[in-house]
């Protein structure tokens, strides 16, 4: 089992009519509503399982603007923003502070790869990253058995609670109105006259003018019922979090084969940063072509598997009637194995790197499901061909960070406010003119 979010218990009696429905209870699905019911939208949460029940509660708590994509820095900067001022916003602890986030590097690549990404992105956005020699490297994450040649530094970079900040959030959008619907999965979409006219829900239907798809790993197989394309596949990612250790390292770190974080409860979350499992699924062919330009730049963090996974996702139905009970009640959380191998190694190369670690008892191990994008930015975006249907997912292993931002963006757009960054590099229509997915180069 993953780690267990804060509780949160939402509402009983789903309303008939709403004007917009959020489906997923995620960091992007809790901050759009509180978005939305902070402007006074009549907002409807649905969840098909528990609020932060997926990738949410499950990621490594890293909310860093240093190594985005350049497409991602505006929303960053946006995200950031709404970080700092979260707990008085929310009036909860959503867990952030600002930790300062360090890239270790051993040798003069990785420096000259580094300074590379502070040349092109950092430093035309302004951002305080910045490239610190072995000294003050030592300083910031002391007691390393290796001599780091330095690092890729981020002072006002951070770090939050991923098990407390999407329940946190979501209370107080109910707070200032959205109703919040848990153990609810929405089936489908309806539409009048081509544009949205509401959703089929398991408890019910509800009318509305907008619908966000904001459901992480499962957007996809929603879309594909709804006869949109939305190219996404999932991988999966382990981790584990130490019971609480009395140790100096306060910044956040990735090294070769590892990435520590401290936790607020005093102990650390622990993964090998490098490596993540692609399970051989029927999309995986399905989505060859779009995916295949992008993969030798991932390739060395990727682990091919074929198994079990293959059968789950070649029996699950691509295509239901909405008064037929759909895939998404029958997993109600997704939960994968965490890689024993991956933990293992990242337990190995922390100890060896440093021997803080040597004492630390482990707590919990568990994995995610990351839905990955082609060119791994996300879609915050209208569906052209249907007015009202917005998509907000894919963020490909970065989204928690970035999440305040992207429910900003995602509740401009289906306001119709000004949008808080330019969202062009978020466009769905980037999946479906032929347009061809590029990566950032990687640091
Ligand atoms: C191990 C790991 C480490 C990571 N580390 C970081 C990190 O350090 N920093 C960072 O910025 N990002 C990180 N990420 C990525 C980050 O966690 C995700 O990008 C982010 O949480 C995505 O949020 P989401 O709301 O889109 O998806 P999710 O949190 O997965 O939420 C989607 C929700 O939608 C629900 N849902 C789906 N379909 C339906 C439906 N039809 N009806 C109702 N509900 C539905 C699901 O049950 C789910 O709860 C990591 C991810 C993993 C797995």
């Amino acid at each position: 089992m993953g780690p267990k979010p804060d509780p949160f218990s939402g509402d009983q009696t789903l309303p008939t009519r709403a004007s917009v429905v959020v489906i997923g209870g995620g960091i992007i699905g809790t901050s759009t509503a509180l978005e939305l019911a902070e402007r006074g939208v009549d907002v409807v949460l649905c969840e098909k399982g528990i609020i932060a029940g997926e990738q949410s509660s499950r990621n490594w708590g890293w909310v860093r603007q240093m190594g985005r994509d350049p497409r991602e820095i505006p929303l960053i900067q946006e995200s950031m923003r709404a970080w700092r001022g979260m707990n008085e916003r929310i009036g909860a602890e959503a867990g952030y502070r600002e930790c300062g986030i360090l890239y270790l590097c051993e040798s003069d690549a990785d420096m000259a790869a580094r300074e590379q990404w502070l040349d092109e992105h950092a430093r035309p956005h302004q951002l305080a990253s910045r490239m610190i020699a072995a000294e003050r490297t030592a300083e910031l994450a002391p007691g390393s058995t290796i001599k780091w040649k330095g690092a890729l530094y981020t002072e006002n970079d951070g770090r939050a609670e991923p098990q407390k900040a999407a329940p946190a959030i979501a209370e107080a959008a109910r707070r200032h109105g959205a109703k919040i619907f848990t153990n609810c999965a929405v089936r489908g979409i309806e539409k009048q006259a081509g544009r949205i006219s509401g959703v089929v829900t398991e408890k019910g239907r509800i009318d509305c003018d907008a619908v966000v798809v904001a459901g992480g790993a499962w957007s996809r197989r929603f879309c594909t019922n709804a006869e949109v394309e939305l190219q996404a596949l999932n991988v999966t990612s382990s981790c584990l979090r130490t019971e609480p250790l009395e140790t100096d390292l306060e910044a956040s770190a990735a090294g070769n084969g590892f990435a520590y974080r401290k936790r607020l409860d005093g102990g650390y979350t622990v993964a090998h940063g490098g490596l993540s499992v692609a399970d051989i699924v029927p999309d995986s062919f399905r989505l060859f072509f779009p995916f295949i330009p992008n993969l030798k730049a991932e390739w060395p963090h990727l682990k091919l598997r074929l198994g079990k996974r293959f059968i789950e996702e070649a029996t699950m139905a691509r295509r239901w009637a909405l008064d037929s009970v759909s895939p998404f009640e029958q997993v109600r959380v997704l939960d994968p194995e965490p890689v024993s191998s991956i933990i293992e190694h990242s337990i190995r190369n922390l100890k060896k790197a440093y021997p803080a670690f040597e004492k630390m008892k482990v707590a919990q191990t568990w994995a995610g499901c990351i839905d990955v994008t082609p060119d791994a930015v996300p879609v915050i975006s209208e569906v052209e061909a249907i007015p009202g249907f917005f998509i907000s997912s894919g963020f490909s292993g970065h989204g928690f960070g970035i999440g305040p931002g992207a429910g900003k963006l995602t509740a401009d757009l289906v306001t119709g406010a000004p949008p808080c960054v330019d969202p062009a590099p978020f466009r769905h229509s980037r999946m479906t003119d032929g347009s061809k997915a590029s990566m950032m180069a990687e640091v």
